[in-house]
């Protein structure tokens, strides 16, 4: 069952394509497993289609169809069809399909990762991360967005199982920790590297490179 999800406005940004691509993979993974969010899109569709119609006025209509256009670009045909044409897929697929033939990658012992994505807009990675080991306390210059896959972490936001999503900003500080027997395994979208406390985690950043 899930219980976190991605932030209303982060859903809105999604269904009218305006995250950056590394957030947009993640919220797909998220949305193409959960009833929820897409109800939410839904409602958002049809609360869209609404205003729409609430102002309808002469000098308003170029832009409306437009607008109009827009909306359904996105939203019915980039977004629904591709979430329901895709059948629902299980984690492990996804994690198989993500990495794609390569290999984890160890950052310090108990913690791998694959880098599916980096560039100027930020990083998509997944993370592996071994029973009882906690990723160092970090804040975030920016969004961060975690998606688990399998296994769970906890936090000082909550507890986060196989299905949901932290959606965290630039005021969050916290230290995910691999809470159960097995490995945990998430998908991480960042917009721009994260800012460790403490010492070590500093000295240790331009290695790990997070
Ligand atoms: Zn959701």
């Amino acid at each position: 069952m899930i219980q976190h999800h991605p932030d209303m406005s982060t859903l809105i940004s999604y269904a009218a394509g305006a995250l950056s691509s590394n957030f947009t993979q993640l919220v797909k993974c998220h949305v193409e497993n959960c009833s929820d969010c897409q109800a939410k899109i839904q409602e958002g569709e049809q609360l869209g289609g609404q205003l729409l119609n609430m102002h309808p006025s002469s000098s308003e209509a170029t832009q409306t169809s437009s607008f109009d256009d827009f909306w359904k670009t996105n939203i019915n045909e980039r977004v629904f069809s591709e979430a329901n044409i895709v059948a629902p897929t299980s984690y492990e697929d996804m994690i198989e399909s993500l990495k794609d033939g390569q290999k984890w990658k160890s950052l310090v012992p108990g913690i791998g990762q694959i880098k599916l994505m980096d560039g100027a807009q930020g990083t998509l990675r997944l993370f592996k991360i071994a029973p009882g080991m906690a990723i160092p306390l970090h804040t975030h210059n920016g969004n961060e967005m975690t998606l688990i896959l399998k296994g769970s972490y906890s936090d000082e936001l909550g507890r986060f199982k196989a299905g949901d999503v932290a959606d965290v900003d630039d005021d969050t500080d916290h230290q995910p920790i691999a809470d159960t027997g097995e490995h945990c395994i998430c998908l991480i979208a960042t917009e721009a590297p994260l800012k460790f406390k403490g010492l070590l985690p500093r000295l240790m950043q331009p290695f790990i490179g997070l």
